[in-house]
């Protein structure tokens, strides 16, 4: 998740990261007003490539936070109902064999659509 504040919100840093490190990223999910803006982005390339990206995104102003655990299911609240699964634009939610609910909180990009369509409230998007 890249953080990016008022004085660096109108440079084009995430461009120059790309073209500069020849290392692609994906966005996953952006909001950005003219004095703040939150991206999620996930790096392509090996752990090396990846730190690269990083340091250079730091290097430009950019706060960058390791998303890992995004999204946790209540096993105790969920009925395995599967309202949430096809909601989820990325496939993070699933039914295992047994037709119990698997989250994948690496695939997450926190968009909260499961956590507002739950009736039993168990998912909740993880606090940073
Ligand atoms: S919508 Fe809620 S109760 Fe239903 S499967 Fe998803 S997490 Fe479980
Ligand atoms: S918050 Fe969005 S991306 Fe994350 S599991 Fe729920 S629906 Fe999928």
């Amino acid at each position: 998740m890249l953080k990016i504040p008022s004085d660096v919100v109108d440079s084009p840093i995430l461009a120059s990261t790309v073209l500069k490190t020849g290392i692609l990223v994906n966005i996953l999910r952006a909001k950005v007003d003219y004095d703040e803006g939150t991206i999620i982005i996930s790096i392509l390339g090996n752990e090396r490539e990846q730190k690269k990206v990083v340091n250079a995104l730091i290097k430009g102003g950019i706060e960058v936070i390791k998303l890992k655990k995004n999204i946790t299911n209540d096993v105790d609240k969920c009925i395995d109902c599967g309202a949430c699964i096809a909601l989820c634009p990325t496939n993070a939610i699933s039914f295992t064999e047994d037709w119990s609910i698997k989250v994948e909180g690496d695939k997450c990009i926190r968009c909260g659509a499961c956590v507002e369509a739950c009736p039993l409230r168990s998912l909740s998007i993880q606090e940073i």
